[in-house]
């Protein structure tokens, strides 16, 4: 159903594609432009097509047959995009983008798959078995040094091993046994295939940080991936598979409160209610699993967070646009931070744009990724901060590997994992 304002005809030539499913959507768009200086792909390739409104007209343009499905051009403008739903912030007239980008891509894919690379990694974190090898050899390779040794090469594979490098925790802290009363819940973590697999030390963090603030965790132990890379990247069957899954699994566990320390996983989670919303088997058991979703920041800042002791150092703090465009999430990750004694905050120019992670896009497109990333390493030298804190792998592992390959001294670290630090200063 078209909206009653929009300019378009209800002409639909590709009728029961999840494109012409979300046509609503695609009508609330009334053109106004406001979304253009929010929209890192149009600020850095300065073209309408690589803007919301003009992948938006785009799309509608599919579904009225006036371009061609399989036409390459809008496939390189929809695969341009970032997914960072910085214009969805920035929208007066509430259009989903992200749900349309995804829609659009489902709808793109299966008329011409993916590129190989982008079909091999969905393959593997669809497995849990090839995740987990292919985790267990990204920490073979970082505790051999092999990705310092490769990190110094140019191109992707440096890249990739720089962003492998940066998966190290960059602080010391000392150990400490987290003791609390739990009586603000239980809470089971969404322990995550990168997190997992790289950033151990933050998921134990994690743990420790909430079992300080009062939460009591629980396991989910038959938890997989959460999907959003599928979902992201148009294939709507692995990510619905991989939500009926973790719906099980987190039933299950009975927790109050399901926490995610990766932004874009817990983006993904909190949708799983529209992910299935056409399976009538799953859909209510998804949306009441979403609704027990939280962010790990937005517990912490709920229970205060305690204060812990003094670490001396000073943070700048980048925020993952799943977090603060996705979930909008804005001021706990501040308050994670507000809670270390000693720590001096400094103000990040330009932190609520993307900085070119992205999910796989940085793999896939990594000559535009390149580009949007470099104003975010200026901002961050001009900050002089030693630290940039944020909550997501991807924007650890870009914004880490950005430093690193630039010869910049500063490094990417978890919010939560500076908290922790803090708390082993007071209970070490
Ligand atoms: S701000 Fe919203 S309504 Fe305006 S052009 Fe962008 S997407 Fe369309
Ligand atoms: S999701 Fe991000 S990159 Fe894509 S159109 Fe919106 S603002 Fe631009």
């Amino acid at each position: 159903m078209s909206h009653p304002l929009s300019p378009y005809p209800d002409a639909c030539v590709i009728p029961g594609t999840p494109l012409a499913d979300a046509r609503e959507g695609i009508d609330a768009c009334v053109h106004c432009g406001f979304c253009l200086p929010a929209c890192p792909t149009y600020l850095t390739l300065e073209d309408e097509n690589d803007s919301p409104r003009g992948r938006i007209v785009l799309m509608k343009s599919i579904v009225e047959g006036t371009l061609p499905v399989d036409d390459p051009d809008v496939r390189t403008h929809i695969d341009q995009c970032l997914g960072c739903r910085a214009c969805e912030t920035a929208c007066p007239s509430g259009v989903p983008y992200g749900h349309l980008l995804e829609a659009t891509r489902a709808t793109l894919t299966a008329r011409k798959p993916n590129p190989p690379i982008a079909r091999l990694i969905l393959f593997v974190f669809a497995r849990r078995t090839l995740t987990r090898l292919a985790m267990f050899g990204g920490r073979v390779a970082r505790g051999l040094r092999v990705s310092w040794l490769l990190s110094r090469l140019p191109g992707r594979l440096g890249f990739a091993m720089a962003m492998l490098e940066s998966t190290r925790l960059p602080l010391k802290r000392r150990k400490y046994e987290a003791s609390g009363d739990g009586a603000r819940g239980s809470a089971a973590l969404l322990t995550g295939c990168v997190m997992e697999g790289l950033y151990a030390h933050t998921n134990r963090a994690t743990e420790r940080t909430l079992t300080v603030n009062g939460y009591r965790m629980v396991g989910a132990p038959a938890q997989r991936c959460c999907g959003a890379l599928h979902a992201h990247a148009g294939d709507d069957d692995a990510a619905r598979k991989l939500a009926r899954a973790n719906v099980a699994a987190f039933e299950l566990c009975g927790a109050d409160y399901i926490v995610a320390n990766a932004a874009g996983c817990g983006a993904m989670m909190k949708e799983y209610g529209r992910l299935l919303a056409d399976d009538t088997a799953w859909h209510e058991r998804a949306a009441a699993v979403a609704a027990r979703v939280r962010d790990v920041s937005e517990l912490l800042a709920d229970a205060g967070p305690k204060p812990g002791g003094e670490v001396r150092t000073t943070v700048t703090y980048d925020a993952p646009c799943h977090l603060l465009h996705a979930q909008r999430i804005a001021a706990p990750p501040l308050a994670v931070l507000a809670a270390v004694p000693g720590l001096a905050r400094v103000p990040l120019e330009g932190s609520e744009h993307c900085c070119g992670s992205a999910g796989i896009y940085n793999l896939i497109e990594p000559d535009v990724s390149d580009r949007v990333l470099a104003p975010k390493l200026a901002n961050i030298a001009a900050s002089s901060a030693p630290l940039v804190a944020t909550g997501n792998p991807g924007c650890l592992m870009q914004i880490g590997a950005g430093l690193r390959q630039a010869h910049m001294k500063a490094r990417a670290v978890h919010p939560v994992d500076l908290l922790d630090a803090s708390y082993g200063v007071e209970r070490g």
